[in-house]
């Protein structure tokens, strides 16, 4: 309990049957839209304020491609309702996840300019809310089904269409191989982008595309490395711990999980974060 929470939130999916954190010293979350669904936006919202936490995102908005326009005009629809939790909720921002291609498309082109079309039709709506977007590049796997967005090059470029307060979330599990990362994350702190920093690891082998996601320190990403390049670009924001693991820490019991996740979060950034070098 008395280890170092100071900047640590968590992701919701990591822990999802559990809302009350502040036990074990977290004090930021990201909740998942259907989380506050459950709960219902009021409760959540209070659950929230009683605690004294910070939101340091809502998962997730975005997913705009669709196969017609009234298909298009719901995904911008819903995206405004995401709007309106993450302002009610006082999320530091939106986190979008572009949307793969629609069924039956393989023009991934066509897919991505959906993508610029719908972030640029919600943008009057997150600004009026004060709610900044924060576009997350998801790793390549995701591009037919969930994500045509996947490098932080390609994010902070459509960012830099659709305006200077259209910002990113770095998310090291779908950027951490990219050759260009370290270039692209000082881009991104020196265009003042990055709204959102979410870690895991990568497990060796992955089981499962989606479900596999490792726990800090179990996997092959340098997460200390790409945290100093994190901090050399300038972000003072929270380190989120974002894992989805369906065979593992999903059985887990949460105080397990959580408790897991604060120790590692110490170990794995106890020299001072930025330092680059060995993880253990
Ligand atoms: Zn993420």
């Amino acid at each position: 309990m008395s280890m170092r929470t100071e900047g640590l939130s968590i992701n919701l999916a990591t822990v999802r049957q559990q809302w009350n954190l502040v036990r074990h010293g977290i004090t930021c979350v990201d909740p998942w839209r259907d989380q506050i669904a459950a709960v219902g936006l009021d409760t959540a919202v209070k659950a929230i304020k009683d605690n004294g936490m910070c939101v340091s995102g809502i998962c997730r908005g975005g997913m705009f491609p669709a196969a017609d326009a009234a298909g298009r005009q719901t995904a911008i629809d819903d995206n405004k309702r995401a709007v309106d939790e993450a302002a009610a909720l006082g999320a530091d921002c939106l986190v979008l996840v572009a949307g793969g291609l629609p069924q039956g498309s393989r023009d991934i082109g066509a897919a991505r300019q959906m993508v610029m079309d719908g972030m640029a039709a919600l943008l009057p709506h997150a600004r009026a809310s004060e709610v900044p977007l924060a576009l997350e590049p998801l790793h390549p796997m995701y591009a037919g089904d969930r994500a045509c967005v996947n490098t932080l090059k390609q994010a902070l470029d459509m960012a830099g269409q659709l305006g200077d307060d259209v910002g990113v979330a770095i998310d090291v599990y779908h950027l951490w191989w990219d050759p260009e990362l370290e270039a692209q994350i000082a881009r991104a702190g020196r265009e003042k982008r990055i709204l959102g920093y979410h870690i895991c690891d990568w497990l060796v082998p992955t089981k499962d595309l989606l479900l596999d996601r490792g726990m800090p320190g179990d996997g092959v990403i340098d997460l200390p490395r790409i945290r100093g390049w994190i901090e050399k670009a300038g972000y003072k924001g929270p380190t989120e711990i974002e894992i989805f693991s369906a065979k593992d820490w999903w059985t887990r019991p949460g105080d397990e999980v959580l408790k897991t996740c604060v120790e590692r979060y110490a170990a794995t950034f106890s020299d001072g974060a930025g330092k680059t070098g060995e993880t253990r």
